[in-house]
This record gives C-alpha cells, sequence and structure tokens, in this order.
C-alpha cells in the first residue's frame, strides 16, 4: 500500500499500556459493536479519574512531535472525519452521508469565510446538480459562456466560448464568491446529514495499525480539545495540507512556481450582454492577470506573477504594489480606469507543490490537499470536486467491502493524477511564446480547437474522445517551438530561471 503512517507502536514507559490500549481501541473501532469503548479505553489507560482534566494518553510520537500528548482521551466513533470544509471536504462529506455513513466535518474557519479561487468551469456544473445546490449556486452565480484571453504581443483579443467545444451539452458555468459558494456546500452538508463543526481545527491524526482506523484530535475556537476515532480520514484541508505536512509528504513543484496578489474592485469596465461574465487573462512581462466579474458588481483581479518579481515589492504596501503592477499591463489598466479598490490587497507566495502520494490504507489527500499547479485554467474547484466524487466512491467501497479496498484505492489514485496531468502541460508552457501565438490564434485542424475548449471547460473525466486531438495540438506546438528555436531556447532558459525558489518574505504572506 503506498502512503506512509505513523503508528500507536512499542513504547517505554508504556509498554504494558501500549498492549491493553492497542487492543481495545481494535476492538471498538473495528467491530462497531457498541462495545463501551470510551470505559474499556479509560481502563486500558488507567486513566479514568484522570480523564476530565485532561490528562496524559501514551502514544508513541513520530520524532517531528516531542513529549507526551495531552488530550482528552475520550475518543468520539465515527465512520468518516473530514478534515477541512471547502469544496472537496464538504462535498465527499455529503456524497457519504447520502450514503449512510457515520460523517464528521471539521472545518477551522467559520462560514461565510472568505477564499480566493472564484471561476468556475462548465464541467463543474454536473457535479454541483448531482449534490442538488445548482439552483442556489445559480442565484449566487455570475455566467460566465466563455473566456477572453488578451496579449501584448497580439493586437487582437482572442476569445473562446465554451458551445464551442467537442461536448456543445457543457456551454457556461459561473463565477462565484467563494465564501458564499463554500457556504452553500457546507450548509447542504449539514442538510444532509453531515455532523459539520466550525472553529474546529484539526491537530494531529494517529493512525492505527493495520488499517483500523485513527485517532483524530481537534482544537474548538474556545480551547477545548476533542478527539474522533474514525475508521477513514479525508484530508480536504486544501493549502495547509495537514496531512501532507504531518507525514512530510509534500514537495515543491519543481517544474513550476508562482505567486499570486489580488483584491476586488467596484465600477471595473465590463463587457456588455452575455459577454460580460467572460473571464480575462492579461499576459505582462512578469506572469498573467484575471478579471472576473461576480455577480454583485465587483469584479475579482489578480496578478500571478512569478516570485522574482513579487520580491522587488520590498518595503512598499501591497495596495501601491500591486497598483503598480496594474500600471505594468495597459489593456488591463484601461479597464480598471474607472474602478474603486474594495478589499483589501492580498498575496500568497510559492504555491505550487504535490504530494508524494494520494492515500494511504485509511485515509485519502482530496483537492488542494494533495497538489495546487496554478489558477490559470480555473481548474481547482473543479477538480477537488472531481476528487470527492471519486474519493466518496473509494471510501464507501473501502467500509463497505473491505476485500474490494486494494482496487477502490487503485482506481482512486489513477483518477486523482487525470487532472494534474492533462492541465499541467498547458500550464507549464502558457507563458512561451509559441504557445501565446497559439493561443491567440487557434486552428480547429482536426478538432484540435473543439479539444482545446473542452480542456478549458474542465470535461477531462467524461468520454468526451478529445484525446487524439489533444495530443495533434501538442505537435503542433512542438513543430511551432522547433520551427523557432532561437525563440523557444530563449523562452525556456528564461522560464527556468523565472521558476527557482524565492525566499518567502513577508510579501508572499500578504502582509500590509
Ligand atoms: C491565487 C489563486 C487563484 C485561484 N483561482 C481559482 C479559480 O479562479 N478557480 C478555481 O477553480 N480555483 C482557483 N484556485 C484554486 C482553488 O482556490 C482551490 O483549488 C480550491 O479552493 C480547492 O478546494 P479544497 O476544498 O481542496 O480546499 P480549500 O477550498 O482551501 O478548503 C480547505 C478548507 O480546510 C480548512 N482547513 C485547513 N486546515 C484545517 C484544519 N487543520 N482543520 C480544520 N479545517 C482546516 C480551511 O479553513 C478551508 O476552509 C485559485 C488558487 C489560488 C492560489
Amino acid at each position: 500500500m503506498s502512503g506512509r503512517c505513523y503508528y500507536l507502536a512499542d513504547s517505554t514507559p508504556a509498554e504494558q499500556v501500549k498492549y491493553h490500549y492497542n487492543s481495545i481501541v481494535y476492538s471498538g473501532i473495528s467491530n462497531h459493536t457498541g462495545v463501551n469503548h470510551t470505559s474499556l479505553f479509560d481502563m486500558a489507560l488507567g486513566l479514568r479519574s484522570s480523564r476530565q482534566t485532561n490528562k496524559v494518553s501514551f502514544i508513541n510520537k513520530p520524532n517531528n512531535i516531542k513529549g507526551l500528548y495531552l488530550h482528552n482521551t475520550n475518543p468520539t466513533p465515527c465512520d468518516v472525519l473530514v478534515i477541512g470544509g471547502g469544496p472537496a471536504g464538504a462535498t465527499a462529506a455529503t456524497l457519504l452521508a447520502e450514503r449512510g455513513h457515520h460523517v464528521i466535518l471539521l472545518e477551522k474557519a467559520r462560514h461565510p469565510r472568505f477564499h480566493i479561487g472564484e471561476s468556475l468551469l462548465p464541467a463543474n456544473l454536473p457535479l454541483l446538480e448531482k449534490l442538488g445546490v445548482a439552483e442556489a449556486v445559480k442565484a449566487i452565480g455570475m455566467e460566465k459562456w466563455g473566456a477572453e484571453f488578451n496579449s501584448p504581443w497580439h493586437d487582437h483579443q482572442q476569445t473562446y466560448e465554451f458551445a464551442d467545444a467537442w461536448d456543445k451539452s457543457m456551454p457556461m458555468a459561473y463565477q462565484v464568491r467563494r465564501s458564499e459558494f463554500d457556504e452553500i456546500l457546507i450548509r447542504n452538508a449539514s442538510a444532509k446529514n453531515v455532523s459539520v463543526t466550525e472553529g474546529c481545527q484539526v491537530q494531529e491524526v494517529i493512525f492505527l495499525p493495520d488499517a483500523q482506523g485513527a485517532l483524530v484530535h481537534a482544537r474548538h475556537d474556545d480551547g477545548r480539545l476533542e478527539s474522533w476515532c474514525p475508521r477513514f480520514v479525508l484530508d480536504a484541508s486544501g493549502r495547509d495540507t495537514f496531512l501532507g505536512n504531518q507525514l512530510k509528504a509534500k514537495q515543491r513543484n519543481k517544474k513550476h512556481n508562482s505567486t499570486a496578489i489580488y483584491a476586488h474592485f467596484s465600477s471595473a469596465q465590463r463587457n456588455l450582454g452575455k459577454k460580460e461574465g467572460h473571464i480575462s487573462l492579461f499576459w505582462f512581462d512578469h506572469g498573467w492577470f484575471w478579471f472576473i466579474p461576480l455577480a454583485d458588481g465587483m469584479t475579482s483581479v489578480g496578478a500571478v506573477t512569478w516570485p522574482y518579481y513579487l520580491k522587488t515589492r520590498g518595503k512598499k504596501s501591497l495596495d501601491v504594489f500591486f497598483h503598480e503592477t496594474i500600471a505594468l499591463c495597459p489593456q488591463l489598466a484601461q479597464r480598471l480606469a474607472p474602478a474603486q479598490l474594495e478589499s483589501a490587497v492580498e498575496a500568497t507566495g510559492n504555491f505550487s507543490y504535490v504530494c508524494d502520494h494520494t492515500h494511504g490504507d485509511n485515509y485519502l489527500l482530496l483537492g488542494d490537499a494533495y497538489t495546487f499547479i496554478d489558477p490559470v485554467f480555473s481548474s481547482g474547484v473543479m477538480l477537488a470536486m472531481q476528487n470527492a466524487f471519486i474519493g466518496a466512491d473509494a471510501v464507501d467501497t473501502c467500509l463497505r467491502h473491505p476485500d474490494q479496498t486494494a482496487t477502490a484505492l487503485k482506481k482512486f489514485d489513477r483518477s486523482m493524477r487525470v487532472g494534474p496531468k492533462a492541465f499541467s502541460w498547458f500550464i507549464y508552457r502558457l507563458t512561451n511564446p509559441t504557445m501565446r501565438d497559439m493561443f491567440m490564434a487557434p486552428r480547429n485542424v482536426f478538432r484540435a480547437k473543439e479539444a482545446l475548449l473542452s480542456l478549458l471547460a474542465g470535461d477531462i473525466f467524461s468520454q468526451t474522445p478529445i484525446w487524439t486531438s489533444i495530443a495533434l495540438f501538442k505537435t503542433m506546438y512542438y513543430i511551432g517551438a522547433v520551427s523557432r528555436l532561437k525563440r523557444t531556447i530563449h523562452a525556456w532558459h528564461l522560464r527556468k530561471r523565472n521558476i527557482r525558489p524565492v525566499v518567502e518574505t513577508s510579501a508572499a504572506h500578504g502582509d500590509k
């Protein structure tokens, strides 16, 4: 089984205690017989009298966590515990509760809370339908029928409409305020019998041997400690990558690196009619900008830049630096000329990473908790939710048919790699002049443009037969790159320099 975890294990001075602890915790968790788990647990530890005061449980800690664990030794059993109530966590929790599992979802924030990532893809819509929230999202969303590409090196704007994709049944998506969108998803989870606790941060997960489940320790906003013993853990903690960090599985993406600086504006100059909700992308010397019109009149604007550029901020405030950055892109500056800044400017750094595995015996990593590459194709929310659908299937199988666990997890693992593989090839090349030329003048040779549009719509998990045409698009790219070899080599060197990691400073943490 892939994945690493650490276990309750032999440990002096508590060897005897450990023996009882392990055997009794197993019986409590594995057969769910209604055994008085807590009292057996306490008797084994001899901690009945000290439990009320959150005393010591004797657990052998991994090397990176020092000392004895101080916690309430009264864990509540459940089938599945989900860490994080963003799109991945809320979706997976809902689906598993709908199938009759007892699901606990812990979210460290309280919804509605701000989150970046406001542009959805057409492939999100069927998932929203299945969750039963399509109408609620429609009510808060700005209709997004296409995408516009603007390049200072080309004298025209290129518009793509999703209706022209290979599969014509997915012509639109939404731009959403994530505070509203994520709240819809988490309230839907509550309504479908997920036990949701907000303001509760998971602090530690201890996996039991032989895939017998886990102990999860969390801290409430008010300082209370609480523990659960789920049979399965889903890490949907987003870019906090809770398990990725704990298991030391998170790695920097050596092929990519970027940073972002973003804010909301009112009165930005928008397109008219059906094109009002188009997402616009503007290339500039240090990366690219997004321009995302929201339903309430606000427009989300962000610059995704190479890390060195954010470092040039020095001691300037983020507001000043952001306005200076916008001025470097005249096409965007023009659309923001009448606009006013309406939110704090925020920045985030070095966000491209991947964990070295997708799952272990009794845990899965979902959405950003597994990987995040780059926001350019607005694929994050769709992939997080898609991961949750396939993850829920896998967990359901593991819990109901343990003999099929290996097959279910293998299928999950394969599916987790589809999105990053499909999008990363384009992400790594999007600032290359050959790719820019192709995006600015798409040709539908062998339906390559339709296939590209399907990919941009997120239609990569269905049976839509786009892959031969995508391969052809890639071939055309390589031919174009070779035919302008000097330019290609120069761009390659530049990119290699641009993705070098830069020591993170306050500039990358949104400090004012
Ligand atoms: C600059 C930028 C722009 C982006 N733009 C887009 C876009 O336009 N479209 C798009 O689709 N995607 C975009 N993304 C990506 C998108 O934001 C993410 O891919 C998406 O939010 C992933 O969903 P998730 O559920 O995996 O994680 P999240 O949405 O991050 O949710 C994780 C949740 O877990 C909670 N949590 C974390 N740790 C703990 C803990 N220990 N205990 C309890 N709770 C915890 C957090 O509070 C959070 O609510 C963008 C990303 C960046 C960085």
